[in-house]
């Protein structure tokens, strides 16, 4: 067994050697806390996203998806109280000058020198740029520091040109940015990262059952799509002075990640606070009508909100594993490392692996790939290495199958598939390999 903390470090590199997340601007020295993803972890990135947005939105006839801009008008974040609260609490280390957020500090003293800590002040997260030429007050804008914003601020034309029966959702995936005290445990806080949400409007009596089923939703789409195992899971009920003052419930969904405890998802019933905030300041009439009653009023929303860069880190915390693989001689076992990603989630399906370049092995092979890769399927083709280092690798980056041609191929024109947990060679005609791949996929 291994201890939580080498797990993180043996991902870490995996992450690096493979191709998943790479240090950034490593040829300047690095930049702490920022990340780069590599081929594979943009793969595994994008379809985690597109899982996501093809069960909420395209799967749903009332979910409905926006894309708004980072840099939004900046009376956006005024109406929304960012300006005025979003902060944490910042100490300062009189004497190495570190500093921490204060609420997640357990003693009063610096956790890194013992040292005398300032009194906290706030810090507000948003970072800040200037639009235009001149740099004055009238040109200060921000990066949005969440996706949610958006929905509200398209709101009005959602409503009025999309046709839609209350009660409906809009979704939005994006990049968002905080300016974090504390960033790290690698891509888990970082100052730019991805989130998905929805902003599901309801009517106020409607918001409590809305709040449940969307937490089921949240439930199920970690057990259904990322396949996490649900005693990793707590579902954190906060209490009412812990949450925000416009809150009427909220439930953090926290993973136990090797570094602890910590937040994963979240969801919560804003009450009409955003849309009355925007009313406000906009002078616009965001309210609803219903046309069953004739009444107009301001929905609530329920919001439900999925960090995507997070959820990469859980679904690479949750497959990892190491277990046992015979040597290449086969006379012997060593230890594997392995990446169980879901079928759907793993970067490559499927890798085709001639035993040998000659003989017209490696031109079978070349042949089947193409042909796989043309019906959709992401293949890999290695001829390079003895087998056995072929297969650890695919291991690594989580290829649920391999294809090998060998010399029995050109007799039959079978070829072995190689599941990548169970270990078993299976063969089957080549002429099949397509439907065997794709049912397994669907
Ligand atoms: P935390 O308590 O961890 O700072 P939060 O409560 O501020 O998170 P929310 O404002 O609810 O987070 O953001 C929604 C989601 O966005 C979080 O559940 C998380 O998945 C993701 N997220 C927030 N901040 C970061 C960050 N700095 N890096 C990566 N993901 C983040």
């Amino acid at each position: 067994m291994i201890s939580p903390e080498q797990k993180m470090e043996l991902l870490v590199s995996l992450c690096k050697r493979r191709g998943f997340v790479y240090p950034d601007s490593e040829i300047y020295g690095g930049f702490a806390n920022a990340w780069d993803y590599g081929p594979y972890g943009v793969e595994l990135k994008n379809n985690i996203r597109d899982a996501w947005w093809k069960r909420f939105v395209h799967g749903r006839e009332d979910v409905i998806g926006i894309e708004t801009p980072i840099i939004q008008h900046p009376k956006v974040w005024e109406a929304s109280g960012h300006i005025a609260t979003f902060s944490d609490p910042l100490v300062d280390c009189k004497k190495c000058h570190h500093r921490f957020r204060a609420d997640q500090l357990e003693t009063n003293h610096c956790p890194d020198c013992g040292g005398e800590l300032t009194e906290s002040r706030h810090f507000n997260l948003m970072f800040q740029t200037h639009i235009g030429v001149t740099q004055d007050a009238s040109s200060i804008a921000y990066l949005r520091p969440e996706t949610a914003a958006g929905m509200f601020t398209t709101w009005k034309n959602v409503r009025d040109s999309m046709r839609k029966k209350m009660p409906f959702g809009v979704a939005q995936i994006g990049r968002a940015f905080r300016n974090e005290i504390t960033p790290g445990n690698f891509i888990f806080r970082t100052r730019e990262f991805e989130q998905m949400e929805i902003e599901y409007f309801v009517k106020p009596e409607d918001a409590p059952r809305a709040f449940e089923a969307w937490l089921e939703e949240q439930k199920t789409w970690m057990t259904e799509v990322l396949h996490v195992d649900p005693s990793h899971v707590v579902y954190h009920e906060i209490a009412k002075e812990d949450r925000a003052f416009y809150s009427d419930r909220t439930i953090d969904t926290e993973y136990l990640y090797p570094f602890g405890q910590k937040e994963l998802y979240g969801i919560a019933n804003r009450t009409n606070y955003d849309l009355s905030r925007h009313q406000e300041f906009s002078g616009e009439d965001l309210r609803w009508f219903d046309q069953d009653t004739g009444e107009r009023f301001l929905p609530y929303v329920i919001e439900p909100t999925w960090g995507l860069s997070r959820t990469v880190l859980v679904v690479l915390l949750e497959h990892f594993d190491i277990d046992e693989a015979s040597t290449a001689d086969g006379e012997d076992k060593e230890p594997r490392m392995v990446l169980r990603l879901p079928p759907r989630l793993a970067p490559v399906k499927v890798a085709i692996l001639p035993l040998q370049k000659k003989d017209g092995l490696a031109d079978t092979g070349r042949a089947l790939a193409r042909d796989l890769r043309q019906s959709g399927l992401i293949v890999e083709y290695d001829e390079s290495g003895s087998i056995g280092k072929r297969y650890r690798r695919q291991d690594e980056i989580g290829t649920p199958w391999c294809v090998t041609i060998d010399y029995q191929t050109k007799d039959d024109q079978t070829v072995t598939v190689r599941d990548r947990d169970a270990m078993t060679q299976e063969r089957i005609a080549m002429s099949d390999l397509k439907n065997v791949l794709q049912s397994k996929l669907a």
